[in-house]
């Protein structure tokens, strides 16, 4: 069932054109599964991004896109979302290739609703927000202009490199900016196809340009250029936290989509089958490598056993191999050095006392096949200030605690830097609604994990970012608000102007303070 690819150079694409690196050098792309080179990206260089940038400044300036018939423009982005669907089984192919990942995820699951995704764009264009104009002041109608901010740079990460990258410029394009888009160099070979999609699909040239390279060359050099006005990543926390400073030197506005540590409450009352579906197909979403993956299961005492037994069944019977075997369901994970990772976690976790209910052997005692492999594990029986149970694993390792009563459970589900998923597990609507209250994350659910909606924010409180994908708070953010002020009474003498030049009027009132 292996898949066999012949190495295809992938050019990054800077105004409607794929081209080289100023560099002239390449980076290998490789699968995790078979550890094979899949295509090659160029290098990118700070010459790449200024090429880039300087071209995406040109087209907003003479507003080819955000001065497009809205109707077109609308249009363009529904077209782009048709294209995605047309070639998805060659794109999530190609996904699963660079990704290890199983084929059937990126086909059935992200693909389908990223191109969802785009269409709520589209219709966002039509309903722009604002307060009602009117004569606030009495002498003025104002009225607030939605505006596009100009050029934007969007940095993505690996675990979903092409649906993260519809996150990204999904609300950017929508409000009428101009994207530069650097994806992760391990998985850049979609996000290139995007940008030919999206010139098929008739967006302007030099409207979104995507420069391949690494992190700390170009991502830094977008994050930190004079030219580029906001500046918007998904990715690791201690990225989020360089890109910041970073952007300072213009004040351009950050947009971070970061880090995630979700708990997962079980409480006695809980339905055990659905909360152990819940946490297997939570867990090991995507090999666990999800920001929003159930990572830490705090269960009651009294289920504790019950639901570590059942949810041991499951993990075991998950079936790991070729991503491309339809009999799949996890593939690898994006590196071996992710699996090292990975597995550092559940060895010193066990070495301090916690105990494997499932997984955890080295890969070639668990019997699986030579890649990035490793098995759906959980250790049980962990402390709330291990480390696998403070720090993001990213893999699939679901860290188990016992608790007593829900304050406790609340309390250690809040003890985290992190703050951008979690759940509850419960039939009782009390709980349930003093849990959605009391949990400090951007998004809490009941009895389910994992979901998300095109209409709804997705994003982290605390260190797991600022700013919302998805939903109207996303495409508001890639706006800037204008107040507009039309003076109603063509005096030219103002009663106000003696504060600043004359005396006082006779029938001005005096001020109270
Ligand atoms: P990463 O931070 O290593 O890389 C993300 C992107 O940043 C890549 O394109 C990388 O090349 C770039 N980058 C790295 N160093 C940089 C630097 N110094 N300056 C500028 N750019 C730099 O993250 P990753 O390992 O690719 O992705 C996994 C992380 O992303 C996890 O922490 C996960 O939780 C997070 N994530 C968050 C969300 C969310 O919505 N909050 C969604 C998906 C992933």
């Amino acid at each position: 069932m292996a898949v066999h690819v012949p190495v295809t150079d992938y050019p990054m694409f800077i105004d409607g054109v794929s081209v080289p690196s100023s560099s002239g050098r390449w980076i290998e792309v490789r699968s995790p599964a078979t550890r094979e080179v899949v295509g090659r990206v160029p290098d990118g260089t700070g010459a790449d991004v200024d090429r880039a940038v300087a071209a995406a400044r040109a087209a907003f300036r003479d507003g080819r896109w955000h001065r497009m018939a809205l109707a077109d423009r609308v249009a363009v982005m529904n077209r782009l979302g048709d294209l995605l669907d047309r070639d998805a089984d060659d794109l999530a192919r190609l996904e699963t290739l660079q990704t290890g990942t199983a084929y059937k995820l990126r086909r059935d699951s992200d693909f389908a609703f990223a191109s969802d995704n785009l269409r709520f764009f589209a219709t966002q264009i039509r309903n722009l927000e604002g307060k009602a104009a009117y004569e606030y002041t009495g002498a003025h109608t104002s009225f607030v202009r939605r505006e596009p901010i100009g050029v934007i740079g969007q940095v993505s990460p690996w675990n979903y490199p092409l649906w993260m990258a519809i996150w990204k410029i999904g609300p950017a394009l929508a409000a009428g900016n101009s994207v530069v888009l650097k994806p992760a160099s391990a998985t850049p070979l979609t996000t290139v196809r995007l940008a030919e999609l999206a010139k098929e699909a008739g967006v302007p040239d030099g409207v979104f340009n995507v420069v391949t390279g690494r992190g700390e060359v170009v991502g830094a050099a977008l994050a930190a250029h004079m030219e580029v006005d906001m500046i918007s990543l998904t990715g690791d926390t201690e990225t989020g936290k360089q890109i910041q400073a970073l952007a300072a030197g213009n004040l351009k506005r950050v947009h971070l989509e970061l880090g995630g540590k979700a708990p997962f409450i079980v409480c006695a009352d809980a339905d055990i089958e659905a909360a152990a579906r819940g946490a297997t197909a939570g867990a090991l979403i995507n090999g666990g490598q999800d920001c929003t993956a159930a990572t830490r299961a705090y269960v009651h005492h009294d289920v504790y056993d019950a639901f570590l037994t059942r949810t041991g069944e499951l993990f075991d019977a998950v079936r790991v191999g070729d991503p491309f075997d339809p009999a799949t369901d996890l593939g690898t994970l994006i590196s071996d050095t992710q699996v090292a990772r990975v597995a550092g976690f559940v060895e010193r976790a066990v070495a301090a006392g916690a105990r494997v209910v499932a997984g955890g052997f080295a890969p070639e005692v668990a019997g699986l096949p030579d890649g990035a492999f490793y098995r759906p594990t959980i250790v049980a029986d962990c402390t709330q200030d291990s480390e696998i149970v403070q720090d993001e694993v990213f893999g699939p390792v679901l860290a188990v605690l016992p608790f007593d009563t829900l304050d406790e459970a609340l309390e250690k589900a809040n003890d985290t830097r992190y703050g951008l998923a979690a759940s509850i597990w419960t039939t009782n609507v009390f709980t349930a609604l003093e849990a959605t209250r009391t949990m400090n994350f951007g998004h809490v659910q009941v009895n389910d994990h994992l979901m998300v909606a095109s209409e709804m924010p997705h994003g982290g409180f605390k260190q797991s970012g600022s700013g919302k994908d998805m939903s109207s708070y996303s495409f508001e953010e890639y706006t800037q608000v204008k107040h507009v002020m039309l003076e109603l009474t063509g005096t030219p003498e103002k009663g106000w102007h003696y504060t600043i030049f004359g005396d006082k009027p006779a029938d001005q009132p005096t001020p109270e303070h």
